[in-house]
């Protein structure tokens, strides 16, 4: 690339970068989603729980240093979105709606069968996607915090409670548990499994269809890799995102 070539290339992506805010009401409440870094990026950085704030600063800053596209669903603070539907007031968690069979297990929780709100989450889900543009990416990020000794890597160890949801487990050098890549494509285990990071490769066959984000580009063959760390482990959360981007982005396999 010469100098010419080098200058309209940077400028084009320059004007690419882009922050800005989107309002995706759901039943009428107000849901925000944010808007971080090149838009036509293959790479989507995804933070969906709105009280894990942790993953919000490490994408935050990932997309400014490294690119990649940075999208943050923001409403009430909380994990879950909290919305009215007539006289109920419904929960449902942000990573539980990517597939239909996942939508009809929210609204279960809330003692809910109603074929209308099932549309409405479902359209939601679905301009949501679109505006995520999962289709179009070649890497999903997803950026996810945990509690101390709670869902860890050893959630998918032998005996562990979710046991039979992941084909394969790579134990790294770093004593902490929570701190774990789930990723759904062998290929990006088996690169990630050469860190010293713990890595578990969602199942196949066994996998549960709970309508979380990682099933549903398991589905549609997107690749995907969930970082998660404990809440204020923001350097190792950082440091996992360095490290996934050398291998599965710079050095693109
Ligand atoms: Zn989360």
């Amino acid at each position: 690339m010469n100098y010419y070539t080098s200058l309209i290339f940077f400028l084009s992506v320059s004007a690419a970068w882009a922050q800005h805010q989107l309002s995706l009401p759901l039943c009428g409440t107000d849901i925000y989603i944010s808007l971080r870094g090149f838009e036509d990026s293959p790479v989507l950085l995804y933070n969906m729980h709105d009280n894990e704030n942790t993953a919000a600063i490490a994408g935050r800053i990932m997309a400014v240093k490294y690119g990649g596209q940075y999208v943050e669903l923001e409403h009430s603070g909380d994990r879950n979105i909290a919305f009215q539907y007539g006289k109920d007031s419904i929960f449902i968690d942000p990573n539980r709606i990517y597939t239909d069979a996942g939508i009809w297990l929210q609204m279960a929780k809330n003692k809910n069968n109603d074929t209308l709100l099932f549309k409405e989450i479902a359209m939601w889900r679905d301009s949501l996607l679109s505006i995520l543009n999962i289709s179009e990416r070649s890497l999903v990020i997803a950026l996810h915090n945990n509690t101390n000794n709670n869902y860890s890597f050893c959630s998918y160890g032998s005996q562990g409670e979710y046991e039979f949801e992941a084909d394969d487990i790579y134990e790294g050098a770093i004593r902490d548990m929570d701190d774990f890549y789930f990723v759904t494509d062998p290929k990006i285990f088996k690169r990630l499994a050469a860190g010293r990071y713990h890595v578990v490769l969602q199942a196949h066959e066994t996998l549960t269809d709970d309508g979380s984000l990682s099933v549903y580009c398991a589905q549609l063959g997107i690749r995907y890799v969930n970082v998660e760390a404990q809440h204020n482990h923001l350097l190792r959360q950082i440091k996992m995102l360095i490290f996934a981007f050398q291998h599965l982005v710079i050095n693109r396999m």
